[in-house]
C-alpha cells in the first residue's frame, strides 16, 4: 500500500502535541511519493471533530482506538501494529519525544521492522523513504533506507515543521485486542508539565542552567541574570530530571534545539547530548569551576570559577550598565 501512519499524541484535554502535528505534515508531504496516504492514529476517547481536524495537517484518514489508553507505550504498540498489519502501511512516523521513542522501539521489535531514531529530515527516493540521521556528534548525516516493510522513523524533537493546509480526515474506529503484557501497567496520573509557556526557541539571549547551580532555588540566579539582559532561561536534562526546571526548557538531544545570539551556560558540563541542542548559538559563554569541563572545548568565551560568586556580580554589572 505504501502509506505512512503517524502516531498523534494528545494531552488529557485532547490537544494534539506540536511534534505530532509536524510529523503528520511531514507524512502528508511525502505520502504521494511513496504511493500511499498519510494517516494518523489516535488513542483514547477523542471526539470526531478533533480527529477529523487532523486533516488540516494533511492526514486523509485518522484511526481511533477508543479503548486504548494514552501515555503508555505497549497498548499503543498493539494498536499501531494492528493498523499497520491490517491496512498495509509501509512506514510508521513519530514526531519524537520519550513516548514516541518507546512506542517506536516496541513497534520495531513487534513487526521485525527497521528503525531510525533522532531523524532530522526525511526524503522520498525512488518511491521509498530515506531518513536522515545526524551521526558523529552531528558532524555527518547518515542516510538510512529500509529493506522491506514496514520502516519506523522517529524524528528528533522539532525536526518537522507544522504545516496547516486545511482539509478534513475520515475517522475510522478500530477495535484493538490488547496483549496480555499491555494490561500489566495502568496510567494512574499524567503529570502536569510545568512551565509549558516557556518559550526558549524564540529568545535571542538564553541563560542555560546546569547541575552546577546546585538546587532548584538557585535557578533564581539564572532567572535574574536572564531578566537583566531581556533573555530566557533554559536547562540541561540533568536538572529537568531532578525536577529543578520544566521539561519545556530542556535543550539537547531529547529536548529543544536553539540558536540564540548568546548562550550563557552556567554550571553545565557540556555533554554531547546537550551540545547538539545549542551548538548553533552565535556566541557561547560558559562559566564552570572545572577547567576540564567539555563545554570549554566549544565555547567562544570560557570563565573558570564559581558561578555563585561570578553571576550575581555579572548581573549587577549588566544592570548598572543598563541603568536599571
Ligand atoms: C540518551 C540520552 C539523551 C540525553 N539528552 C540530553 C538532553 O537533551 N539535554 C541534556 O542537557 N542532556 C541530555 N543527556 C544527559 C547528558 O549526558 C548529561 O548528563 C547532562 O547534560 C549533564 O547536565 P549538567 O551539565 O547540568 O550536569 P553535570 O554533567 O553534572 O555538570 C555540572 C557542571 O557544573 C559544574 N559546576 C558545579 N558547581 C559549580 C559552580 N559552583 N560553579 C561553576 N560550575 C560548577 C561542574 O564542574 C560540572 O561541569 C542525555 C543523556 C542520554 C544518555
Amino acid at each position: 500500500m505504501g502509506g505512512i501512519l503517524v502516531y498523534a499524541l494528545h494531552d488529557d484535554e485532547g490537544n494534539f502535541n506540536k511534534n505530532s502535528l509536524g510529523a503528520i505534515s511531514e507524512a502528508a508531504k511525502l505520502a504521494g511519493d511513496v504511493g500511499g496516504e498519510a494517516a494518523a492514529i489516535v488513542v483514547g476517547d477523542i471526539s470526531d471533530d478533533a480527529c477529523a481536524g487532523l486533516g488540516a495537517y494533511g492526514a486523509s484518514k485518522v484511526y481511533r482506538a477508543k479503548d486504548v489508553p494514552e501515555g503508555l507505550a505497549q497498548p499503543i504498540v498493539d494498536a499501531m501494529a494492528k493498523v499497520i498489519s491490517d491496512e498495509g502501511y509501509s512506514y510508521a512516523l513519530f514526531g519524537g519525544g520519550l513516548l514516541g521513542f518507546e512506542i517506536g522501539a516496541g513497534l520495531t521489535a513487534r513487526l521485525d521492522a527497521g528503525v531510525t531514531m533522532e531523524v532530522t529530515a526525511v526524503e522520498a527516493k525512488d518511491g521509498k523513504l530515506v531518513a536522515h540521521r545526524p551521526v558523529l556528534g552531528d558532524s555527518q548525516i547518515a542516510e538510512v533506507g529500509y529493506v522491506g516493510d514496514p520502516g519506523v522513523i522517529i524524528g528528533r524533537i522539532n525536526a518537522f515543521d507544522v504545516n496547516e493546509s486545511g482539509g478534513t480526515a475520515e475517522v475510522v474506529d478500530v477495535d484493538v485486542e490488547l496483549s496480555e503484557w499491555s494490561t500489566k501497567a495502568r496510567m494512574v496520573k499524567r503529570g502536569e508539565q510545568r512551565g509549558e509557556d516557556v518559550n526558549i526557541e524564540d529568545a535571542n539571549i538564553l541563560v542555560g542552567g546546569g547541575r552546577g547551580l546546585g538546587s532548584e532555588e538557585n535557578f533564581e540566579v539564572a532567572e535574574t541574570l536572564a531578566a537583566s539582559m531581556g533573555g530566557a532561561v533554559a536547562a540541561t536534562r540533568a536538572v529537568v530530571d531532578a525536577g529543578w526546571y520544566p521539561y519545556a526548557a530542556q535543550i539537547g538531544q531529547t529536548g529543544k534545539t536553539v540558536a540564540p545570539d548568546l548562550y550563557l551556560a552556567l554550571g553545565i558540563s557540556g555533554a554531547i547530548q546537550h551540545k547538539v541542542g545549542m551548538q548553533n548559538s552565535e556566541n557561547i559563554l560558559a562559566i564552570n569551576k572545572d577547567q576540564n569541563a567539555p563545554i570549554f572545548e566549544y565555547c567562544d568565551l570560557g570563565v573558570v570559577g564559581d558561578l555563585h560568586k561570578i553571576v550575581p556580580k555579572l548581573t549587577e554589572a549588566i544592570k548598572a550598565k543598563k541603568g536599571s
